[in-house]
């Protein structure tokens, strides 16, 4: 049975996180959604309000889990008895800094294996960071996010503007 973790900051989870997901659980027997914690970084939201969006954008699948982990990520990944490493790819400038991850990772864990996707054509530009940028300014993100993370996006910045 393989059991894909897919790591990451989901602040907030895009439809771009959900697309790579869909097609995670395509290819493995399970995935595990697993929120990043790291105290150094700056969230919009909490770890626990990120598991919550995204429990409740993807809805129950008995193959999908929602987690958080700290420290390294191999620890985290043998402690689940996890075999591959999920990472959506978008742009060439994702590749580098991906590379190195992947190869770090395979330094300190040789079996555990990553595996990149693409996301469909437009989810290709969508960031995290972007979308959280235009949202802080009152932009428009209802298409590049699911419905609850633009509501939950709205009432954030409508009390704590940019
Ligand atoms: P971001 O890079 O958007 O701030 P994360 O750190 O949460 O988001 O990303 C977790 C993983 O999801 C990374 O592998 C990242 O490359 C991937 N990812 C994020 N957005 C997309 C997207 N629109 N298409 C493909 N992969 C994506």
């Amino acid at each position: 049975m393989a059991t894909a973790i897919y790591p990451g900051s989901f602040d907030p989870l895009t439809n771009g996180h959900v697309d790579i997901i869909k097609r995670g659980l395509k290819a493995f027997d399970h995935v595990i959604l697993a929120v990043a914690t790291n105290p150094q970084k700056k969230h919009v939201f909490t770890h626990e309000q990120r598991i919550a969006m995204a429990r409740e954008v993807m809805g129950d699948d008995p193959r999908l889990s929602f987690d958080s982990f700290n420290g390294l990520l191999v620890d985290y990944a043998k402690k689940k008895g996890a075999t591959v490493i999920l990472r959506g790819l978008r742009a060439v400038s994702d590749f580098e800094f991906e590379l190195q991850l992947a190869n770090m990772n395979r330094k300190l864990m040789p079996e555990l294996d990553t595996v990149f996707m693409m996301t469909n054509e437009e989810n290709f530009y969508v960031s995290s960071r972007l979308v959280r940028e235009v949202a802080s300014f009152g932009g428009d993100v209802s298409a590049m996010v699911p419905p609850i993370v633009h509501t939950a996006l709205k009432a954030h910045f409508s009390t704590s503007p940019a």
